[in-house]
């Protein structure tokens, strides 16, 4: 049976209008236009948030990252996302105008900690961060209007501890989680998936979606560890009932059981969930030899686990794909697992 698309390039072919000619053309001889490319937010503004010495969240990440992926030819070959500031109105999607105004005045009256928890504030943090999440915001258009197939977020500081109302854990703004309710409001998407890898459980992320129903949250991360949430038994309340799976794994924990919970659990629930947008919390800590974890994943293994997303994005979301750097502190071994998964994004 003809594609109706084919069969009116035909009807138009017909009344030699070179235009037609161009796009009967194209379809027959060519196929389907090139795949987007996979695009990099990537900039050196992200270093000015600054944590102090000893500190493992530190700007050096993001130079080994720089480095890395320049030597492995990434800053060339894929497009770019700029970074821009998101809006007041865009972080208070997920957390409240209290809370932003604390995180305000608290770094403009030169705190070093914010007073919620464990995040080193510097005089440039309140910017750096709302850049963060407003590079993210940059991103999720690029994929959504079609200018890039998918794409790698590299910010800092992290943003998937950050509850509505409380930074933690590192993280001041949950970029991730602002960038799928964005996605919801700017482009109309449905439905996003959110599976976070990092060692360590994305407990703002869940908390912000965990009643809400249209943003499924999956995680796997050490137990018991840091910040102590993400039983099993953490599944969503209300509408959100069944759209929080937690997959909880003992120190030493690797390929075995977090590729499995991938290719098995997560896969299963996204054919039931069917996102219309897939987003990756991706931390890298949970590689081997991280200071900050002990599992043992390696850089093949996160290759995997980047074809299960792009697989499951390209089952049920059109191939859309947002990854975000949460963790990851050795920095040679951020450096090439992120690398990794970068490159596998690429190849998709
Ligand atoms: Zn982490």
């Amino acid at each position: 049976m003809d594609d109706p698309a084919d069969s009116s390039s035909r009807r138009d072919v017909m009344k030699g209008t070179v235009a037609a000619l161009v796009m009967a053309d194209s379809q027959s001889s060519f196929g389907a236009p090139p795949r987007p490319k996979t695009a990099l937010l990537l900039d050196p503004l992200y270093m000015q948030h600054e944590t102090g010495p000893g500190h493992p969240e530190r700007p050096e990440r993001y130079a080994a990252l720089t480095e890395a992926f320049t030597q492995a030819g990434l800053t060339k070959s894929l497009s770019h996302i700029s970074p821009r500031f998101a809006t007041e109105d865009e972080v208070a999607a997920c957390h409240s105008h209290v809370y932003i105004e604390k995180v305000k005045r608290e770094i403009a009256s030169g705190a070093r900690e914010l007073s919620t928890g464990d995040t080193t504030v510097s005089a440039k943090s309140f910017d750096v961060a709302l850049q963060a999440t407003g590079g993210i915001l940059n991103a999720v258009d690029a994929v959504m209007d079609g200018k890039a197939g998918n794409a790698f977020c590299a910010v800092r500081p992290p943003g998937h501890h950050a509850r509505p109302e409380q930074g933690m854990g590192f993280c001041i703004f949950n970029s991730i989680a602002i960038a799928a309710r964005y996605a919801q409001k700017k482009h109309g998407v449905g439905k996003v998936l959110i599976a976070d890898w990092d060692v360590h459980h994305g407990n703002g992320t869940q908390d912000i979606f965990y009643e809400d129903g249209s943003v499924f949250f999956f995680s796997t991360h050490q137990s018991p560890w840091y910040p102590g949430t993400g039983r099993t038994d953490e599944t969503g309340q209300g509408k959100g009932k069944g759209c929080t799976m937690n997959c909880p794994f003992p120190a030493g924990s690797g390929r075995a059981e977090i590729f499995g919970a991938f290719r098995k659990k997560l896969a299963l629930a996204a054919d039931s969930f069917k996102p219309d947008l897939v987003m990756i919390s991706a931390g890298f800590d949970s590689r081997l030899n991280d200071p900050l974890g002990q599992f043992t994943l390696s850089d093949p293994d996160f290759v995997e686990l980047t074809k299960v997303m792009l697989e499951i994005a390209g089952k049920h979301a059109s191939g859309r794909l947002v990854s975000v750097l949460e963790g990851g502190y050795n920095l040679s071994g951020l450096a090439s697992a992120a690398t990794a998964h970068v490159k596998a994004l690429a190849q998709a």
